[in-house]
Formats: structure tokens, sequence, C-alpha cells
């Protein structure tokens, strides 16, 4: 009898592009993937931990899984269920074991929590769309933005090797994909941990700003010109930091009219005090400022933004602040979140998540209003 897997997915598209990896491990075991959980023999639940919502929503798939699973025991039928991704990613790293033991408290029935690096990246992702192909060519990062938990979930930045990316991307032109998007945690340092290892003497490095201060060398610009110019209709990337978005990347970018002309910004808030609270090494202006830069050499370009509302002591004033950048930006779309603590990370440990939710709430639907509802009305 041929074996059914089901695979459920939260969070970013870096998770998506991990779950096709997922799906070349099941398959190599000539099994058949199902769309409906009940059917399964194996659930893998690849999860995420940006926001509470997330993680509570993954309990809950559990918690159903758990009653299936008790009825087919009945039946002498089994149900494995097995989670990877960012709550793995965190139990992994935590030395403490706080995590971990948070973690299978909130979810006693799983069989087997396995980190997402031991699907490796030799594993041909078995991809649905015939079309869109996601590529990944770094994963992890090193900002530490007091709010996020990538770096604790997903450990340091580790950048894939720059042959195998172009092997991968000249795989999928050939077979027929007109649309690559190049994923990572951050895009524009691409690189920069191959350099520092001296595994690429031969290409000039591009360096850009980086803590304010010192300055990282990065790959990234090469490696988005050498796929731009593969023949692919579009290339797309995502996502990048502001601070090290540099004048190379603009050009490239200018050069290659098949290069998106959405450009994926996130700014998290409009205020530098705020910005500093975050960990985010740049201020409102200088944010605006490369806004600018860009579209002086790409006078087409439209961003694309993330927000976080009511972070930690977020004042009125300093909330007007982000609504008055986005009306200079006049974004084309925002991901607009509220604040929650995440484990681990420096605001979980040092500020103090004290803005109700209410005017979290409030904060929300002001920048929802203004900046995705009128698109949405122009869209439709
Ligand atoms: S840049 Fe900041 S928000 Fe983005 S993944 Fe890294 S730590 Fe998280």
């Amino acid at each position: 009898m041929i074996m059914k897997y089901y695979i459920k997915t939260f969070g970013c598209q870096q998770n998506v592009s991990d779950s096709q990896r997922i799906r070349s491990a099941f398959s190599a075991r000539e099994m058949e993937e199902t769309d409906d959980y009940r059917d399964a023999d194996y659930v893998m639940i690849n999860t995420c931990m940006v926001r509470q919502s997330a993680e509570n929503r993954i309990a809950g798939l559990v918690n159903n899984l758990a009653k299936i699973k008790a009825l087919k025991r009945k039946k002498k039928q089994i149900l494995k269920i097995i989670v990877t991704g960012c709550m793995v990613g965190l139990a992994k790293r935590d030395t403490s074991g706080k995590y971990s033991k948070i973690m299978h408290e909130r979810l006693p029935e799983v069989d087997e929590f396995v980190p997402i690096e031991e699907f490796g990246y030799d594993l041909s992702p078995v991809r649905s769309d015939t079309k869109n192909a996601w590529l990944p060519i770094s994963n992890g990062c090193n900002n530490f933005c007091s709010y996020c938990t990538v770096p604790y979930s997903r450990g340091e930045e580790i950048s894939r090797p720059y042959e195998d990316i172009v092997k991968e991307a000249l795989k999928l032109k050939r077979e027929g994909y007109t649309h690559i998007t190049l994923l990572g945690q951050n895009v524009n340092s691409y690189g920069s941990d191959l350099i520092q290892k001296g595994s690429y003497p031969d290409i000039k490095p591009v360096f850009v700003k980086h803590l304010g201060k010192k300055r990282i060398p990065t790959l990234f610009p090469f490696l988005l010109s050498e796929i731009a110019q593969m023949g692919f209709e579009s290339v797309n990337f995502m996502s990048s930091n502001p601070w090290d978005f540099s004048e190379a990347l603009i050009n490239v970018i200018a050069r290659h009219k098949n290069i998106t002309r959405v450009i994926h910004l996130p700014v998290q808030s409009g205020d530098s005090n705020v910005l500093k609270r975050m960990n985010r090494w740049y201020t409102d202006q200088e944010y605006l400022q490369l806004v600018s830069n860009i579209r002086r050499e790409i006078p087409d370009a439209k961003f694309t933004t993330d927000i976080v509302v009511g972070f930690c002591g977020e004042t009125d004033e300093e909330f007007n602040n982000t609504v008055r950048l986005c009306k200079k930006v006049k974004f084309q779309k925002a991901y607009i979140s509220m604040y929650s603590p995440r484990y681990g990370t420096t605001a979980y440990k040092t500020i103090k998540d004290d803005i109700a939710y209410i005017v979290k709430k409030k904060r929300w639907c002001i920048l929802e209003n203004l900046i995705n509802k009128p698109n949405l009305k122009k869209a439709v």
C-alpha cells in the first residue's frame, strides 16, 4: 500500500520553498501527496513563529491531528505527526532548553521534531507551479532586529555557493520557468560569509553599509545580474534590508528591464527612535533618501513594505511619523503586523510590551486603510 503524506506550511516564502524540498524527500520514499490531512499517514508541519498567532494555529492543528491519530489507532492505522521549521530551529539553538520544553508541552502529540537543516539543498525541490520558481540563495540572518526571532530560529546567515545557485537557475530556465524569485532573509548581504571565508578571491565584492559603521562585502549585485541575463521574463528577490541596499544593486536593477520594479523594502517603522529600539540601522530620513535614490535611477519603481505597529513604547507621535512616511512613499502594499513579543529576542528579554491591544489594532486599521484598502479598490 502506498503511504500518503500531507505538508502544512506556515509563514513566509522561505518556508514555502523549504517545503518543496521536504516534498522531494517524501517522493524519494515513493510516498504520495494528499491535500486532505485526514487521509495522510504522515503529516509534516513546517512551522513559523514570527507571530504568536502562527504558533497558536500550529498548536490548534496538532490538537486536531491528535484526535484523528486516536481514531486511527483504534483502527490499527498510523498517523505520524512531524514538525520542522522555525519552532524546531529555536528549540535547537536555545541552549537553556526552555523553549524546547515549551514546544514539547504545547505539542505533546508530535512524534518527531526535525530541524530544517536536515533536508539540505541537495534535494531537488518539487514545485507545483510550472512558471514561477522560488530559488533560495541564503538562509538565516545576522541582523538581530530586537523583535525578530529569525536569527534564533534559522541561525546565522549562510549563503549557498554561487555556482550552485547559477546551476539551479539555468536548470529552471531549461525546464521552462519564466519567473524566478531569489529568496533569503536578507538577499542584499548574499555572499558576505563566502567572501570572508576566502571562497571567491576572483570576484571583486561590492561593499555596503552595515551596522551604520562597518561595511560588509556582498556578491548579490553580481548574482542578480547574472541571473537577469539568463532570459527569464521576470526576476524578483526578497527580502531586502534598507541599510545595505547598495548603489551597485540599484544600478543592476536599472540596467535589466526584466528585474522587478516592485521592490520589497521593509521599513518596519517611520520613526527613528522606534527604529533604534528595534535595532534597525537606519533613520526615517535615510530610508526616504534610499527610496528617492532608487526612484532617480528607476523611475517606474514601486515599493511594498513590512510594518510593525505597537512596538514597545511606541507613542502616538512616533506612530504618526510612520503614517507620514507612508504618505510620502505611497507604498503599493504593506504587510502590517501588531507587535507580539517573541521568545528569546532582545525585546522579549528587555523591553516591556506596553501598548494595549486596542491601540495596536487602531494603528493597524489606520495603516491598512491608508495603504492597502485604496490599492485593493484600484485593483478591482
Ligand atoms: S533583518 Fe531583522 S527582521 Fe529581517 S530576518 Fe533579520 S532580524 Fe529578522
